[in-house]
């Protein structure tokens, strides 16, 4: 993979109870939901960002990502997403050899 290639993540736009409008995107080597700003209309908010991510080894720190809004999601389908890619179980240390 070219190094200077950023990827295009799927990315959902998301309304929350007060009406506030975010676009989230799945990041699989936080395995989490990253949050961003969206744009009024859908697929405005598409393009690069800076990622967000919380890993220090993940590879979207370099160069960030680009989002392609998609669809639109609920906290419900948000929550069942991250309970169906959680990591089994907690990460071991690394071993020192
Ligand atoms: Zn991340």
């Amino acid at each position: 993979m070219q190094s200077n290639s950023i990827p295009v993540l799927e990315t959902y736009r998301y309304t929350s109870d007060r009406r506030e409008v975010s676009l989230v995107v799945w990041c699989i080597h936080c395995v989490k939901w990253h949050w961003h700003g969206a744009g009024k209309a859908p697929g405005a908010g598409d393009g690069h960002r800076v990622a967000h991510c919380h890993d220090d080894t993940s590879p979207y720190n370099t160069g960030g990502y680009q989002l392609r809004e998609v669809g639109t999601i609920t906290a419900q389908e948000m929550k069942q997403h991250a309970r169906l890619n959680k990591p089994k179980g907690r990460r071991l240390p690394r071993m020192i050899s």
